[in-house]
């Protein structure tokens, strides 16, 4: 997808800091980290949001779930973590290309929003 960041990010256009890769995901560090540890999950192919999964067939959306966890287990979330996607204006997603926020290091809070 043109003038998509994590698109770029993903081919390389734009640097970051992987934390994991395989055929259908990439993870890397949030540039503005709200946690100590504060990784994005991405599909490779682009869709713009979670409204969209019909556009991922299985294999693809279970690839994101499961470096999810890899990437907690990798960086020893042992007292757990946050996985967050947001979804659409109200959710104030400000990237359009899916992404699972992974959020840790640090007791959080209990409210959600
Ligand atoms: P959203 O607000 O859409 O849920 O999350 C987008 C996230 O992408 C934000 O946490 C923001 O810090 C992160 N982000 C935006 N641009 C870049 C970038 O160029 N590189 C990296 N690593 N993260 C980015
Ligand atoms: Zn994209």
């Amino acid at each position: 997808m043109e003038n998509c960041i994590f698109c770029k990010i993903i081919n390389g256009e734009i640097p970051s800091t992987k934390v994991y890769e395989n055929d259908q995901v990439y993870a890397f560090r949030d540039i503005n980290p709200q946690t100590p540890f504060h990784v994005l999950v991405i599909p490779k192919k682009h869709v713009s949001s979670l409204s969209e999964t019909d556009q991922l067939n299985d294999a693809e959306i279970a690839a994101c779930l499961r470096a999810v966890s890899r990437v907690a287990a990798e960086a020893g979330l042992s007292g757990g973590y946050r996985v967050i996607s947001n979804c659409g204006p109200d959710a104030c997603q400000s990237v359009p290309h899916l992404h699972f926020h992974v959020l840790g290091g640090r007791q959080m809070a209990l409210r959600m929003a």
